[in-house]
């Protein structure tokens, strides 16, 4: 089976106090003494541009990848030994319940529902609702703008398809599929007419197809990201809140940001305030 992170600390903590280093010069740091590996399997999206995206030659791009790797690197783990594993909206909880994850960095909202079943670090960004339509569209300007029977996509399990459900247009047509890149295809084809999501991964779908979507509208609502991990782990989400303040202040942040979703035109915002609670 394969051993978490938490374990693989419980072993280095063993190795030192019987005297021995976890971390000599020639020691491969994936088998430490007790057999244990110093490996970290973390969720992220593979279908959204800019943020997690599992490229063709199987690589992992996106600024969620590159916060990933960030934290992996404090938590002594080198990106050779990260398992990259596609985590939809709807499986987050269960994922990391499961223990089938470390950690989930995958544009995913802190809230309090979840935190019923998962603990948070960060946030480490804020976005905002928005809506995605074709270029060419002119009837819809915002979310009061998605009556008479508008058909609308979002994702099943996501904070965007709960929010059309609870305060907009009583008359939109909701559609929930499995990811947002499948929305996006409908909408391309003409199935539906608006895909909502926060605004940075609309962005990101936005700059994959110029000339094709616009996002419309002011962001309507305020979206935390955190990085979900396994309820109560306060050792693991001290460690994970470290490191994102670390990425912040040594400027590997921004930077992470401007070679990823930035190059989408979405401006650079603040950095959050990491949430110790
Ligand atoms: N941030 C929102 C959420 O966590 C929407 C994006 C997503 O589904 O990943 O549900």
């Amino acid at each position: 089976m394969r051993k978490t992170w938490r374990v693989a600390v419980a072993a280095t903590a063993a190795a030192l106090a019987f005297g021995t280093t976890a971390c000599g010069g020639s020691t491969d740091s994936k088998s430490t003494a007790g057999g244990s590996k110093e490996d970290l399997t973390i969720g992220i999206k593979f279908d959204q541009p800019g943020l997690g995206q599992r490229n063709p030659d199987g690589t992992y791009s996106g600024f969620d990848v590159e916060v990933a790797k960030y934290v992996a690197g404090k938590l002594g783990v080198q990106p050779d030994y990260i398992t990259f594993k596609e985590s939809p909206s709807a499986q987050r909880e269960t994922l990391i319940q499961n223990g089938e994850v470390d950690f989930i960095v995958a544009t995913y909202s802190i809230t309090d529902k979840r935190k019923e079943k998962v603990s948070f670090a960060g946030p480490y960004f804020v976005a905002g609702q928005s809506l995605l339509v074709k270029a060419d569209n002119v009837d819809i300007t915002g979310p009061e703008s998605l009556n008479n029977g508008k058909k609308l996509c979002s994702v099943t399990g996501s904070t965007s398809a709960q929010k059309v459900k609870e305060k907009f247009a009583k008359d939109v047509q909701l559609q929930e599929f499995d990811t947002y890149s499948a929305c996006v295809e409908a909408l391309r084809n003409g199935a539906i007419d608006a895909v909502t999501t926060d605004d940075i991964i609309l962005a990101g779908y936005s700059a994959q197809s110029p000339g094709d979507f616009k996002v419309v509208g002011k962001p309507f609502s305020t979206e935390n990201y955190g990085i979900g991990l396994a309820k109560d782990n306060t050792e693991l989400r001290n460690k994970i809140n470290d490191a994102i303040e670390a990425m912040i202040a040594d400027g590997s942040w921004k930077k992470a940001f401007e070679d990823t979703v930035g190059k989408s035109g979405y401006p650079l915002p603040a950095p959050p305030q990491v949430n110790r609670y």
